[in-house]
């Protein structure tokens, strides 16, 4: 099924032009001038991306970007355009959660990359069954297994897993490793790494090639190519 995107620009020449580029590699493409009447379509239809502009009539689109994030636990992804190469309007687009950021003006391809790229990463994230190497893990009946074989994992196990596995290739950081475990209030650093080391005997242990790899100082990333 092909892609939904919304887009979201007031000035209704480049709005014309990304809407036939993006209609013409293949994606369903709704078009809107104004933040508000954005809000009201994304609350009335499903989306898979938004590409939002900054400066809009209605609300502007930090705005509606903030707004965004805190409807529900799959949010929308948003690629937040501006004319102004400003670095505290980045460092804003990323604080209201925007999912990447691109400066007008820009080349038509080089916003389909950068679309491609962050459908790619969300759509894994809310894949049922993650994938890791020869490592799975499916989220909805929770088993995971490794080269076929069931892998038994306790609950805090099973998080820290399903962690590293959702944000691969990325080195996960020790905070927010804690933070699954244990929310705002995690104990001293020392049982973080115990559950680490079990769980590094549970996918590892009988395996050839550590796949849970310890980055010193940082926190921990899952290697799929282990040897
Ligand atoms: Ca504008």
């Amino acid at each position: 099924m092909a892609d939904r995107l919304l887009i979201v620009e007031d000035n209704r020449d480049i709005l014309a032009s990304v809407v036939d580029y993006l209609e013409l590699k293949g994606f369903v493409v709704d078009a809107i001038e104004n933040g508000q009447a954005a809000r009201a379509l994304i609350q009335a239809n499903h989306y898979d991306l938004v590409v939002l502009d900054i400066g809009l009539p209605g609300m502007d689109g930090f705005t509606l970007c903030a707004e965004l994030r805190q409807r529900d636990r799959n949010p929308l992804p948003v690629i937040m355009l501006t004319a102004r190469d400003a670095v505290e309007d980045r460092v804003l687009g990323f604080e209201a959660g925007a999912d990447d950021y691109l400066v007008k003006p820009f080349a038509l391809p080089e916003l389909y990359q950068r679309i491609k790229a962050v459908l790619k990463r969300v759509q894994r994230r809310y894949e049922p069954v993650l994938q890791v190497g020869d490592l799975s893990l499916n989220t909805e009946t929770r088993q995971v297994t490794r080269q076929g074989q069931a892998i038994k994992l306790d609950r805090k196990g099973y998080a820290l897993l399903e962690l590293l596995m959702k944000r691969w290739p990325e080195v996960v950081p020790h905070e927010d490793l804690n933070h699954t475990l244990w929310g705002d209030e995690p104990p001293d650093s020392a049982a973080l790494k115990s559950h680490i080391y079990r769980l590094r005997q549970a996918v590892d242990g009988a395996f050839t090639g550590a796949m849970i790899c310890n980055v010193a100082g940082t926190g921990y990333a899952l290697v799929a190519d282990a040897q």
